[in-house]
Parts: structure tokens; C-alpha cells; sequence
């Protein structure tokens, strides 16, 4: 597994590169926003990459933006002094799919590797799932709670798209440029369109939206709530 690690500072590139190649990564540094999109341009892609945003040419927002014009599935974990809700949303709104704010523990940052890494992985199953929500990439059935659900292939794109970015803010160029391609016209309400087809047939009566439009101009699937909650009520109400 090989991590390109973007950071200026010499001190935090090797303290960073000396822990992952401690626990079994191969750590390339750079520490220019342009060097690292060299990088990231030419060869073998790498399996993650770790960007701060404060760098000496371009900052990492930049950064990001650039590579994610090409590279939607490469996961990017920004490193920031700047912990803020702002900074933080534009990250993920960028196409980020982690945000960890300095100072940070060690052992916190691996943890996150190893889900974006997992994350990664995914685009080889046969079915994705989130909650009660199962999409059969083979047989290109859709099924809620067990109901199936006729889509239509763009409808079924761009579930695929959410379902693959679960939990993740996409905004609509990004979707746009993920389920319709390049060249689509950016000022197309095309992705709001198919967006109200989706929710009409999998959404339920009296509950949030699977698919939650996020402030600025987005989109995300909701990522579902942890089942223990319902598990406790039950028992709470056998109980009593
Ligand atoms: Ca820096």
C-alpha cells in the first residue's frame, strides 16, 4: 500500500512517513502542492494520499480540487491546524473523504487510513449495501428493506455514485461529472431532477430523505443510523 503524504513541514513529513512505514505502508513525501500533483499525475496511482492544507505554491484545497477533476476515487485525507466547521465543509465538499484536524493522534489517523482503505475497496463487490438499502450491481436490482424497486439505468448510476461515496458530501459538478460524464452542461438542473426521481421511489412516508441535500449545493447519502438505537428501544419496551 503506498501513501503519498503532502506536508511542508519537514518535521510533521517525517514524523508522518516514519509511522506509516512503521506500521507496513510505503510513505512518499512531497512537499509542494505541485509536486504532489505531479505525482499524483504520473505512474502508478497511489492507494491514499494524506494532504495539509498549508502548503508553500498551492494549498491543499487546491490541491484537491485539481485532482479530483480526473481522480474521484483515489481517497484524499486533509491534515489541517484549521479544525473549523468551514474549512471542514469545504474539504469534504471538495471531494475530501476525511478531515483530521492537527495536533492529531497517531493512532486515530491509522484507524481513519484503514477506513478510507476499506472504503476503497469496495467498487469490486458485486452489491453494495448501506442500511436496509442493497444495490446488485450483477443483476442491477435495487432493493429497499426488501422491496425491489424498477430504476432506470441514469437512476441507477447515480445511486451507484452515492452508495459508493456513502456519507460523503458530492456536489453537483462532481455528480454531474460521475454519473453523466465530462462536457455535461455544469448549469443543467439534470442532477436535481434525478435526485427527486430516486427519493420518489425509495424514500418512506414520515422519514428523512435517503438522499440529503447539504448546504452550498450538494448532495449526500444519508448514512444510516446505528441499529442498537431500535434495539434498545425494543428492550426497553419488552422490559416494561
Ligand atoms: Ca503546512
Amino acid at each position: 500500500m503506498r501513501i503519498l503524504v503532502v506536508e511542508d513541514e519537514a518535521r510533521v513529513a517525517s514524523f508522518l512517513a516514519g509511522g506509516l512505514e512503521g506500521a507496513g505502508y510505503v510513505a512518499e513525501v512531497v512537499s509542494t502542492g505541485r509536486e504532489a500533483l505531479a505525482r499524483l499525475r504520473q505512474g502508478e496511482p497511489y492507494d491514499l494520499v494524506l494532504l495539509d492544507v498549508g502548503l508553500p505554491d498551492l494549498d491543499g484545497f487546491a490541491v484537491l480540487a485539481e485532482v479530483r477533476k480526473t481522480d474521484t476515487r483515489t481517497p484524499i485525507i486533509m491534515l489541517t491546524a484549521r479544525g473549523d466547521v468551514p474549512s471542514r465543509v469545504r474539504g469534504l465538499d471538495l471531494g475530501a473523504d476525511d478531515y483530521l484536524p492537527k495536533p492529531f493522534d497517531f493512532d486515530e489517523l491509522l484507524a481513519r487510513i484503514r477506513a478510507q482503505l476499506r472504503h476503497a475497496r469496495q467498487p469490486q463487490a458485486a452489491v453494495l449495501e448501506c442500511g436496509d438499502l442493497r444495490l446488485d450491481l450483477k443483476t442491477r436490482k435495487a432493493t429497499r428493506g426488501g422491496k425491489e424497486h424498477d430504476l432506470t439505468s441514469r437512476e441507477f448510476a447515480l445511486l451507484e455514485f452515492l452508495m459508493r461515496h456513502e456519507g460523503q458530501v458530492l456536489s453537483r459538478s462532481q455528480i454531474l461529472s460521475g454519473v453523466w460524464g465530462y462536457g455535461f452542461d455544469p448549469q443543467s438542473n439534470v442532477v436535481d431532477v434525478y435526485v427527486r426521481y430516486l427519493r420518489g421511489k425509495l424514500d418512506r412516508p414520515g422519514e428523512p430523505s435517503l438522499i440529503e441535500a447539504v448546504r452550498g449545493g450538494g448532495y449526500r447519502l444519508r448514512v444510516p443510523e446505528e441499529p442498537q438505537v431500535a434495539g434498545k428501544a425494543e428492550e426497553s419496551c419488552d422490559s416494561a
